[in-house]
């Protein structure tokens, strides 16, 4: 093996990336960055029964998203298939009969069934090896062809997992190449990595178990393994199960689409599972490069939390300058936007920033200060505080509101500030009452930006207007 780092994403594309395959892809990246190396994009698309349509430009455009830019295989693709063509497997194949540790598989898939039916019968585990023809046909296509295994015991070093011993019972004779002239994974990925000059090989754990038989291969090719890294599988939120779509693992791009930003999934999917030994919990990219390492990767899976994505945006998107942020959200306005100016929307964002999630959230955030909200009587009559108050107790304070803030003649957050305060005093409340019921006339929202700033931006007209309109619903 050369000394130069060199790792691979190589997935199959049978369907969109989510968040596991996503991280791998990452850690890969990270690793060949920080050594220097290269990071290869390998499509494994020998599976042609469950290649799905566009899911290769899917998998190269989450890769963009998050700045995962292969070296190799971005423009001018490594697929596999092309592979198949070039006769690649194939003469590595024959290289494998030549030296007899490969043989044509003679059984019908029936044969293989009654062998292992046996097996179960007899209590025991089934391997292939235990039925290895004494003289097997020559091999020709259309035939599977078989690795001829040496069992052995081994000791195997994973960069995450640490040492996993296993004993010869784990070597089996393994299909490398299939009845339909296509190589296995098991087969395939062996050629590529080794041609490819991968020095890491880093992937999912559904492979470790199929570590003695890629050694006992490696050895038959006289080929040095790559180091090995498996990382473990992303979990539900309770940790009970892998990850599913029913728990939320949804495509990269919906992440994109509801406004995430590509720094957050970076930090977030590296956090999965990985931490840098302190308590910090987000990273930038350039800091994941420095300080990434596989041995700091944990063995079990790690918890999929969505709280904790929504946080990390929150952070990036609190950090962004307004004049970033606002060229990002452009798509995410709610439609009554439309009409209103640069200005008075960046005005809005720099309001919501503070508490804006994810793009998609804007509107609900924000829709208050583009149209006229309907009077929503829930607010008061669930409001802690406030439905202790009698609807005219409630009237008598906003009209001395109303009086108070119409006479102000400079609108701005200041004095609007100074004027509420006034009103505390004059009306005797608390600001959790008094604040509350302005700020449910003015936004009929549950929530909203500071009060002076968002009666400043929402205008003395319109404050005017629609505290007017909740004194007139208490009358009714
Ligand atoms: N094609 C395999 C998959 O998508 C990749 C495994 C590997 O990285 O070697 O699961």
């Amino acid at each position: 093996m050369s000394s130069k780092v060199r790792t691979r994403f190589a997935p199959s594309p049978t369907g969109f990336l989510h968040v596991g395959g996503m991280r791998t892809a990452l850690f890969a990246w990270l690793v060949a960055k920080q050594g220097g190396g290269q990071f290869i994009l390998r499509i494994e698309d020998t599976d042609q029964k469950r290649k799905v349509e566009g899911a290769e430009e899917h998998i190269v455009e989450c890769l963009a998203w998050l700045g995962l830019i292969p070296d190799e295989g971005n423009k001018e693709r490594i697929r596999q298939s092309e592979r198949v063509k070039n006769g690649i497997y194939q003469n590595w194949a024959e290289k494998l009969i030549e030296s007899g540790r490969a043989y044509a598989d003679p059984y019908s898939p029936e044969q293989v069934q009654e062998f292992r039916a046996q097996a179960q019968a007899d209590k025991k585990p089934f391997l292939y090896r235990n039925h290895r023809p004494d003289n097997p046909p020559q091999w020709e296509p259309g035939l599977p062809l078989r690795f001829k295994s040496e069992p052995k015991e081994y000791v195997t070093h994973d960069a995450v997992m640490g040492d996993i011993k296993t004993g010869p019972e784990v070597v089996d004779d393994f299909i490398l190449i299939k009845a339909d002239g296509f190589p296995t994974y098991n087969f395939a990925h062996i050629v590529d990595d080794t041609d490819m000059e991968i020095s890491h090989v880093i992937r999912g754990q559904e492979f470790i178990a199929s570590l003695p038989n890629y050694r006992n291969l490696y050895e038959a090719l006289g080929i040095e393994p790559p180091i090995f890294a498996t990382v473990p599988h992303i979990m539900n939120e309770q940790g009970n199960k892998k990850l599913s779509k029913r728990d939320g693992a949804k495509d990269i791009l919906d992440y994109r689409s509801e406004g995430y930003l590509p720094e957050t999934m970076t930090s977030f999917l590296a956090t999965l599972g990985w931490n840098d030994g302190t308590e910090q919990e987000i990273f930038t990219v350039d800091e994941l490069v420095k300080k990434f390492s596989l041995d700091r990767v944990q063995k079990s899976g790690a918890r999929f939390d969505e709280r904790r994505l929504l946080w990390t945006n929150g952070h990036f998107i609190r950090e962004m300058e307004l004049s970033e942020l606002y060229k990002k959200v452009a798509g995410f306005w709610p439609k009554t936007a439309d009409k209103y100016d640069d200005d008075y929307k960046k005005k809005v964002l720099s309001l919501v920033q503070e508490r804006l999630k994810y793009f998609a959230e804007l509107p609900e955030l924000s829709s208050f200060f583009f149209e006229e909200p309907p009077v929503d009587k829930n607010l008061i009559e669930n409001h802690k505080k406030l439905k202790q108050y009698d609807k005219s107790q409630l009237k008598e304070m906003l009209e001395t509101t109303k009086t108070k803030l119409e006479g102000i003649r400079n609108f701005k957050a200041d004095a609007i500030q100074k004027a509420l305060n006034e009103l505390l005093e004059q009306t005797g409340e608390k600001p959790i009452v008094l604040f509350s019921l302005i700020r449910i006339a003015v936004t009929q929202a549950p929530a909203s930006p500071g009060l002076a700033e968002t009666l400043e931006v929402l205008s003395k007209d319109v404050c005017m207007h629609r505290i007017h309109r909740q004194i007139a619903d208490f009358q009714v």
